[in-house]
């Protein structure tokens, strides 16, 4: 491909899977946004609030004044009490309420797009069952803000976050019922870096996916090793020892993102980097190497 890939999609970069260390510690989350929002490269930026209500603001305040598109990534429901399925329904409404507030906050920062995901899997006695829960969940999602494009995105049922959702076919399901249901404003995001855990190929997740995707997450993972520190879905940077997927993996992905129509088309779709910085480096030199994976992979589609 001769034309840069700047022509063809708005690209991304990930906060808190730059930075991990902000999962724990709400002062690194405050202190490394202005780095991520500083990158000239990146036209989007795939985070989440800080939750505390002054760091919140001030972070927001950040986005607002930069010129990048946040795309709000909302937490994971799987801690205690926690589950947009359970067949408690105070925990049900707890999780609804939690996750509608950060909708809100999303919408207040220009956030046009949010990424939510299922709970824990209770196993195949219960999928349909907490399914149609879940359905429900995203459908009160989209009406609380009908603002937002509500994404789910599909993760493993194996090694790494055993969530209920699922296969990207199961994924594009739910998305077929929210919408029959009349909430047009729901979709998926789809994670490269999942794919191999979901025991999917690229073709075929995207297929399944090809009516709905409205965002691309791109990374790697760990399967064959237990013992490397980031076995399973922790996104690993492309390359990484053990990893699935560097530049040939990136270039077969590329190509399906072209085959279903969401590269090439008269939009310019977003593409988001979540990929943890590589072992002693920095996080601006892994930015760097990132990107030149990009280029290598771009030149040669
Ligand atoms: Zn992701």
């Amino acid at each position: 491909m001769n034309e840069p890939w700047r022509d063809y999609l708005r690209l991304g970069l990930n906060h808190h899977l730059l930075f991990p260390a902000s999962f724990e510690s709400i002062e690194v989350h405050r202190h490394s946004l202005p780095e991520v929002l500083s990158y000239p490269e990146f036209e989007v930026i795939d985070m989440f609030l800080a939750n505390d209500a002054k760091i919140g603001m001030e972070e927001a305040e950040l986005v607002i004044s930069s010129t990048r598109e946040p795309i709000y990534n909302c937490p994971l429901m799987i801690g205690p009490a926690r589950n947009p399925h359970s067949p408690d329904p105070a925990i049900r409404r707890d999780t609804l309420e939690e996750v509608i507030a950060h909708l809100l906050r999303a919408h207040e920062i220009g956030a046009r797009k949010a990424v939510i995901a299922s709970g824990v899997n209770p196993g195949e006695a219960l999928f349909a069952e907490q399914t149609a829960y879940f359905v429900d969940y995203v459908i009160a999602l989209c009406q609380a803000v009908p603002g937002m494009e509500v994404l789910i995105e599909p993760f493993d049922r194996s090694i790494g976050k055993n969530l209920l959702i699922g296969s990207t076919m199961e994924a594009a399901d739910v998305v077929r019922r929210v919408q029959e249901r009349g909430q047009p404003n729901s979709g998926l995001l789809i994670d490269m870096g999942h794919i191999p855990l979901m025991g999917e190929t690229f073709a075929g997740a995207l297929q399944a996916a090809k009516p709905y995707v409205r965002h691309i997450h791109l990374g790697s993972c760990v399967m064959s090793n237990p013992a490397n520190p980031l076995y399973g879905d922790m996104h690993p940077p492309w390359g990484y020892e053990d990893g699935e997927n560097d530049v040939p993996e990136l270039i077969e992905f590329l190509r399906q993102l072209f085959e279903i129509g969401y590269l090439g088309g008269e939009s310019k779709p977003t593409v988001t980097l979540e990929m943890r910085p590589y072992p002693d480096m920095s996080e601006r030199q892994s930015v760097d190497i990132f990107l030149g994976k990009l280029d290598e992979a771009w030149r040669a589609l």
